[in-house]
């Protein structure tokens, strides 16, 4: 099982990394950004694309040009088809782009047949998830363009578009099913419109239940086991973190679970996470069988996924080196709930992985740094740490546990919407002292040289219990 939770944990990792991309949203310094549109229609089995351009260039690049995992390069060439003469997808430098034949301006309008498929993409959202029963989810950003002068000058872009003027607001993208509603944002709608909704629209059932405080969408194929931790775990460990915490994000959070069959050899799952939806996709013989491991591993990916509707899409963190606010708040977050919601939980293993982990990466440099060596796990880990020395001094103080330390960090920061490290440790502060504060400020900028030493020193700060075994720190 050590693989699969590995890759559930490159996949959190993924997801950390995607918050930060998406949030750099291509800034316009032009008075008039394009205002690029699209028409996605879904009859029966075919797909066609409207996209209206609004000015005339030879050339517009895919803001969504990943590269596959696997095979070629381009997905884009496997699903698309254009139907305007004159008009050619093409590869340049990294990054998609149409352009005419001819050197002349792209046509104002521009069609396109798709056949979706499962396309697994290189640090981004896949383009689509294809269930078992025919239904589609579409990543919504697959149409973002931007206008070029040039072929050069699409060349000479670099892979990262992040903080680059691209003069081009995001496409503003109609999705429509002539058979019925798709879901957007959690709900059933007729056809939904929106620019930059960082989301998948669902065409077709793949399983559709709608729950008072999370939709879930689960492929029909998918093994009974992992139906059920979708369909039954996910809705009570949502409500959980609503009654402890208030509202979470606008739209109704919705999990979408795909199914890609019993692969010999290959026990996968894998996720992330956009505003108010998880997308999980398993995969491999190795899950057809129920196992309490796996129930485990899947509970613990939508415990922490879920978790990020509120520390994440709520309140984000203000930069990447703060991860360790939420992903380690995340992390405790997931254990608290589950002790809760499951008599048979493990919290002390859990907890006590988090405590050994951020042990073993504190001593090479500060926890804010430690993506500079390859080391994502200490957010995870040393943020959980820090946040069961909260919880410790709020227990002293009022009996109570992480999520009340969390409630008054959220709700003081819905307005901006960031939770930064300052209000952070300001709070932190206030429940273990000032001594407390600067040890987690010596673990986050430089590490800890005798991180025993320190963590113990924070633990007895906190008030959280612990004993020593030779070079460990043990939990009760
Ligand atoms: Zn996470």
């Amino acid at each position: 099982m050590t693989e699969g939770f590995e890759m559930l944990r490159a996949a959190v990792v993924l997801a950390g990394l995607l918050t930060t991309l998406m949030t750099g949203s291509p800034a316009c310094a032009s008075d008039t950004p394009s205002h690029p549109t699209a028409s996605v229609t879904r009859d029966h089995s075919s797909w066609t694309v409207v996209l209206t351009l609004d000015r005339d260039v030879p050339v517009w690049g895919f803001t969504a040009s990943s590269r596959m995992r696997e095979g070629q390069p381009q997905w884009r060439p496997l699903q698309w088809r254009f139907e305007t003469p004159g008009v050619v997808l093409d590869r340049v430098g990294s990054h998609d782009v149409i352009r005419s034949t001819d050197g002349a301006p792209v046509p104002r309008e521009v069609k396109l047949s798709l056949t979706p498929a499962s396309a697994a993409v290189v640090a981004a959202y896949d383009p689509a998830l294809v269930f078992s029963d025919g239904a589609v989810a579409m990543f919504s950003g697959q149409f973002d363009v931007f206008p070029l002068p040039s072929i050069e000058a699409a060349r000479d872009l670099p892979e990262d578009l992040n903080g680059l003027d691209l003069d081009a607001e995001a496409t503003r993208v109609t999705w429509r099913d002539t058979r019925g509603p798709v879901l957007f944002q959690g709900r059933r709608v007729d056809g939904a419109t929106a620019a930059d909704a960082q989301t998948y629209v669902l065409f077709g059932e793949a399983g559709l239940e709608e729950h008072p405080a999370i939709a879930t969408v689960v492929d029909p194929e998918i093994p009974q086991w992992v139906r059920e931790a979708m369909t039954a775990y996910a809705p009570s460990i949502t409500a959980f973190y609503a009654e402890r915490l208030g509202d979470g994000p606008l739209a109704r959070p919705t999990i979408m679970a795909s199914w890609k069959g019993p692969t010999p050899g290959v026990t996968s799952m894998g996720g992330s996470v956009l505003p108010g939806l998880i997308v999980a996709s398993f995969e491999g013989e190795g899950l057809v069988e129920r196992t309490e491991s796996l129930v485990d591993m899947a509970r613990w990916f939508i415990g922490h996924e879920s978790a990020h509707f509120w520390l994440g899409q709520v309140v984000r963190y203000e930069a990447a080196r703060d991860m360790w606010i939420t992903e380690g708040g995340a992390d405790l977050m997931a254990i608290r709930a589950a002790q809760a919601l499951d008599p048979r939980y493990d919290h002390r293993s859990a907890v006590q992985r988090e405590v050994d982990d951020c042990l073993s990466l504190a001593s090479g440099g500060g926890v804010a740094s430690a993506d500079t060596r390859g080391e994502h796990r200490a957010y995870y880990a040393c943020g959980a740490v820090f946040a069961l020395a909260a919880e410790g001094a709020e227990h002293r103080r009022s009996g109570g546990d992480w999520f009340d330390v969390l409630r008054p960090l959220i709700d003081a920061n819905r307005q901006d919407g960031v939770l930064t490290r300052v209000e952070w440790l300001d709070h932190f502060e206030d429940l273990a002292g000032p001594e407390a504060r600067t040890v987690i400020d010596s673990f986050l900028d430089d590490g800890a040289p005798d991180p025993r030493a320190s963590m113990a020193r924070l633990f007895d700060l906190s008030g959280v219990r612990y004993r020593v075994e030779g070079e460990r720190l043990i939990l009760p």
